[in-house]
């Protein structure tokens, strides 16, 4: 029986706003016995804060139906470089809970760092940014949680991790080693072996061609794309990304998954 990875915003909801539907949608995608659960790139939030939004919203969820970018990095740096390496941090709490959680030992000073972890930071100052780069400059592994150039707010969007990273790939002058969130396959394999699934035993419902459906055509699981966030039907025929359905929201979804 397949299983779903599902986005957040713009897939289950807009914001604070439930999308119209999506929370019977899952409900009756649940009854019928498929497994559930939910990819999110977002950073500066804890898999419970996200698991409390969604049940507040009419999809009961807990922390473990989340896969998030702080954990999936986690789990990577901790299976790359062994328990107990030291880890320079540029991130929010719930980044540094994760890494601690994992048994991952973090530091502030570059010349003892073993990796370099990089995660949406809206407190980032010169003093961190240049540990990072020193931290990599010297050999660190860096791996940062998502691409995302920006992260849409209410009334606009901020800069995001993707903007991070830019900046310091401009000051090494090479890329960063990985990204872990979508649409790197990292991402993908974490979200299927939550469900005890292969990829292709999987459909990812997203609202992003370049992160959501990119990372299922690559990775090798279904895709659908749903046109309720920050994609017209007229982008989706462009390519190069290739959802094998498009949905007008998740309840069209559900309507047409059930009765396959
Ligand atoms: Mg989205």
């Amino acid at each position: 029986m397949p299983g779903l990875v599902v986005d957040l915003d713009g897939t289950v909801y807009r914001g604070e706003s439930l999308i119209p539907g999506s929370d019977s949608a899952l409900g009756r995608i649940r009854a019928a016995g498929h497994r559930v659960v939910f990819a999110t790139n977002k950073s500066v939030a804890r898999a419970r804060s996200h698991a409390d939004k969604l049940t507040a919203l009419g999809v009961p969820a807990g922390p473990d139906d989340l896969v998030t970018v702080n954990d999936v990095l986690a789990r990577h740096l901790l299976e790359r470089l062994g328990p107990g390496r030291r880890v320079l941090v540029i991130g929010e709490a719930p980044l540094h809970e994760e890494l601690a959680a994992a048994g991952l030992t973090t530091t502030s000073r570059w010349e003892q760092a073993d990796s370099v972890a990089m995660g949406w930071d809206r407190n980032l100052d010169y003093a961190k940014f240049n540990a990072a780069f020193q931290a990599a400059r010297r050999g660190a592994y860096v791996a940062a949680t998502n691409p995302d150039a920006t992260c849409p707010v209410e009334g606009g969007e901020l800069p995001d991790c993707g903007a991070q990273i830019a900046a310091l790939e401009t000051a090494l002058g090479r890329d960063v080693d990985i990204v872990v969130g979508k649409p790197a396959a990292t991402m993908a394999h974490a979200a299927a072996g939550r469900l005890g699934l292969a990829p292709e035993q999987c459909w990812m419902v997203g609202d992003r061609l370049a992160t959501d459906i990119r990372m299922a055509n690559e990775a090798g699981l279904s895709a659908a794309l749903v046109l309720s966030g920050s994609t017209t039907a007229a982008q989706a025929a462009e390519g190069p990304w290739r959802p094998d359905r498009v949905c007008a929201d998740l309840a069209e979804f559900a309507d047409w998954f059930l009765e396959r």
